[in-house]
Parts: C-alpha cells; structure tokens; sequence
C-alpha cells in the first residue's frame, strides 16, 4: 500500500487517509474547514461604536447651539 508522511507530525500514513492516525490531524482541506470553521469578524461592533460616536458628535453640536442661542 502507498504511504506518504503526514505534514503535521511527520509520521508515515497511507497515501488515502483522509485523518493521521498518528496526531488526529484532518489532511482533506474540506474535512479540516468542516471542523474547524474559520471565525467570523465581527464588524458591526466597530459600526456601532463609530454610529455612537456620530451622535455624541452631534449631540455636542446641539449643544452649542443651545448654550450660543441659536
Ligand atoms: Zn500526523
């Protein structure tokens, strides 16, 4: 049977294995995402704080206008 070395822990395993049995490693790219599914960025935090920012900002302005009478 074909065999090749696992990249991950160097150990030789069969050419078809789709997991090492060595170190447990997924060596199908598919298999590997399906449990290890990349983390998301969360953006809309970063949205929200800069849309709080926007209405302090605004809220400031306001303000003057209140304190100079428009
Ligand atoms: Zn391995």
């Amino acid at each position: 049977m074909e065999v090749k070395k696992c990249p991950y822990c160097a150990e030789e395993i069969l050419a078809d294995a789709k997991k090492c049995k060595h170190c447990g490693e997924f060596l199908d790219s598919t298999l590997r995402t399906q449990h290890n599914p990349p983390e998301q960025k969360i953006v809309v935090e970063n949205k929200s704080s800069g849309l709080l920012t926007f209405f302090l900002v605004l809220g400031v302005i306001f303000l003057l206008i209140a304190i100079f009478g428009f």
